[in-house]
């Protein structure tokens, strides 16, 4: 069975570089459409359900916004 992840951002330390946006493998991130309080567009786990928890986007984060969590079996 494919491996299945959550990941969870912290919208307002991230500032838009979108780094984790080309670095997953599956497409689960984007842009968010509401800015965060610093009025930056935070990536967003807008696909999460296509997430393998690979932890490319925490590696690549540069501010560290991103904690990924392998989940098991049916959990969600
Ligand atoms: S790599 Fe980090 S700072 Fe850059 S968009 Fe993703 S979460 Fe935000
Ligand atoms: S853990 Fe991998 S598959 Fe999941 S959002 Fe991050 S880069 Fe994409």
């Amino acid at each position: 069975m494919a491996r299945k992840g959550k990941v969870l951002i912290d919208r307002d330390m991230c500032k838009g570089c979108y780094l984790c946006v080309r670095a997953c493998p599956v497409k689960v991130l984007e842009a968010d459409t509401n800015p965060n309080s610093t009025g930056t567009y935070p990536s967003s786990a807008a696909h999460i359900e296509k997430c393998i928890a690979c932890g490319n986007c925490y590696q690549v984060c540069p501010d560290v916004c991103i904690e990924v969590y392998e989940l098991e079996g049916d959990e969600a």
